[in-house]
């Protein structure tokens, strides 16, 4: 009689070691690799997955930020599922990395976010190996640069799923430690300009007191408040309701110059199925009303961060990741809606369904990034586990 899937699930999380994944991330957050300049950390990580016997290559299209290509060959008859991540660290200084065995912690830039998921990734498919499971399927492992806003912009994975180099579904290596999201809204940035005369003028000048660009932006102000005390009053399930947020104002440059222009900059969040093409709609209305009331010309531009999206539960993906953490963790995996745009979406946008699962990242981007040792052998189990589950798997060895 053929193994159980989840026998080898736990067979092969059995072989994950807490103190190797943590060197492994000590060793990843040692080589720094803000936004921009990954390529000495993308030739690491690529040499330490050669090493585990994956084909692996450097993706070179774009300059200091090349990305990491490689497959683990099954032994044939299941689908892909591709791991992934970002190898990028926000580029905010960071004390001295370090590694505390007895304290079970690992500190520096990225420990959290995420170059603790990346080795859990290469602590999955080493325990595979070691336990001699082997996965049917290919699991295909891509790391990308370029990942974190403003420098950040994801061009190098949407260039990777345009060429079609993705699984038939993937499991993005960071967030989602502790439920699973099956949907997330979507976010674009909205820009509101508003142009007056051309030059700026004494304010006894004014013809109107409509015609000062900072009546627009009142008016505007005021509708957008309106706009999101109306939409935040909707659903209140897991994903969230939709949102207007206002972040940034700006005019005028002396007290009795009447302004030559003015800006709002902001978000909007959209909940699956609204689209960034029905918020453009729907602000560009607040626009023509402000225009019409002042005379003034008034422009909107927007910029997707990411659409909106939600899975069917009956994605494979869902339920191998389910199934994957109940057998390395003993609980069963809450579902539930990621609360920040993430890389989930691009994966779906290009009709790929994706998930995330990585350690804790309470500590991200913070001055004291940090990951437990006990963390990333978690979620190295829970990764093995579903490439097992996902993939299928037999007794066996890649070599
Ligand atoms: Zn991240």
């Amino acid at each position: 009689m053929p193994e159980q899937s989840s026998d080898l699930a736990r067979l092969a999380g059995s072989a994950v070691s807490a103190r190797r994944v943590m060197e492994e991330t000590f060793r990843f957050v040692s080589v720094p690799s803000p936004t921009g300049a990954e390529a000495e950390f993308a030739t690491l990580y690529a040499s330490a997955l050669e090493s585990l016997g994956l084909e692996t290559a450097l993706d070179e299209e774009f300059d200091n930020s090349p990305s990491v290509v490689a497959r683990l060959r099954g032994s044939g008859g299941g689908p892909t599922l591709q791991l992934d991540g970002h190898s990028d660290t926000v580029p905010i200084p960071h004390g001295e990395c370090s590694i505390d065995l007895e304290h079970n912690v690992v500190r520096g830039r990225g420990a959290a976010d995420m170059k603790g998921g990346l080795a859990a990734i290469c602590e999955a498919l080493r325990a595979l190996e070691e336990a001699g499971v082997r996965p049917r399927g290919d699991v295909l492992v891509t790391v990308h640069g370029l990942h974190e806003a403003p420098l950040g912009d994801q061009r190098t994975l949407r260039s990777l799923l345009r060429r079609g180099i993705a699984g038939d579904a993937a499991v993005i290596a960071e967030l989602g430690h502790d439920h699973l999201a099956t949907a997330s809204r979507g976010m674009s940035i909205f820009r509101i300009e508003v142009r007056g005369s051309r030059t700026p003028v004494h304010e006894v000048e004014l013809r109107t007191r409509d015609s000062n660009p900072i009546a627009a932006v009142r008016l505007l102000l005021d509708r957008l408040e309106e706009k999101a005390a109306v939409l935040e009053a909707g659903a209140e399930d897991a994903i969230g309701p939709e949102t207007v947020f206002v972040g940034q104002v700006r005019s005028g440059d002396f007290y009795n110059r009447v302004p030559v222009g003015a800006e709002i900059v902001g978000t909007r969040r959209y909940r699956p199925p609204t689209a960034m093409g029905d918020v453009d709609k729907e602000l560009r209305v607040l626009c023509e009303e402000a225009a019409a009331r002042t005379g003034l010309e008034v422009s909107l531009s927007l910029q997707e961060v990411g659409p909106a999206y939600s899975l069917e539960p009956s994605e494979p993906v869902i339920e191998a990741l389910c199934r994957g953490y109940w057998d390395a963790v003993g609980r069963e995996l809450p579902l539930g809606a990621a609360g920040a745009v993430g890389n989930a979406a691009d994966f779906v946008a290009h009709g790929v369904p994706a998930v995330y699962h990585g350690v804790n990242q309470e500590t991200a981007h913070s001055d004291d990034e940090q990951v437990s040792g006990s963390d990333l052998a978690r979620a190295a189990r829970v990764l093995a586990a579903t490439v097992v589950h996902f993939c299928g798997a037999e007794r066996g060895r890649a070599s």
